[in-house]
C-alpha cells in the first residue's frame, strides 16, 4: 500500500525533475541558437561529424540534405554543402521539419543508406 507521504514524495520528485528537464531544454536551445548564429553571421561551418545526413534525399546540386545534430525540432533539412561552407545559401534547398518528413541515415528503416560523402 502506498502511503500519502510516499505519494507526496513522488510528486515532489516529479516536480523537481520537470524543473531540471525544462532548464536543460532551454539550455540546449540557447546553445544551438548561439552555434547557429556563428554559422549564419560568423560563417563558421559545421563539420561532417556534427551533421546528420538524409538517407537518400539530396539538394538539386547533388549534395545530401542534412541538419546539425543538436538542433531542435523546429529546424530544417538544409543542403549539406551550405552547412559545410562549401556553397553559399541561395539556390540550395531547405525543408522545414514541420512540413517535410525526410528519412535520416540513422533511422533503422534506412538500412544503412546515407547521402554522407
Ligand atoms: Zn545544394
Amino acid at each position: 500500500m502506498i502511503t500519502k507521504e510516499e505519494y507526496q514524495q513522488a510528486i515532489s520528485v516529479r516536480d523537481q525533475a520537470e524543473v531540471t528537464i525544462n532548464a536543460y531544454g532551454k539550455q540546449r536551445i540557447e546553445e544551438f541558437g548561439a552555434r547557429w548564429a556563428k554559422f549564419l553571421i560568423g560563417g563558421d561551418p559545421f563539420p561532417d561529424t556534427d551533421l546528420r545526413y538524409s538517407a537518400s534525399a539530396r539538394c538539386h546540386c547533388g549534395a545530401g540534405l542534412a541538419y546539425p545534430r543538436n538542433c531542435g525540432g523546429l529546424h530544417q533539412w538544409d543542403c549539406s554543402a551550405v552547412l559545410k561552407g562549401e556553397a553559399t545559401e541561395g539556390a540550395h534547398e531547405k525543408y522545414p521539419f514541420m512540413f517535410y518528413e525526410i528519412k535520416s541515415e540513422e533511422q533503422p528503416s534506412a538500412h544503412g543508406a546515407t547521402t554522407r560523402p
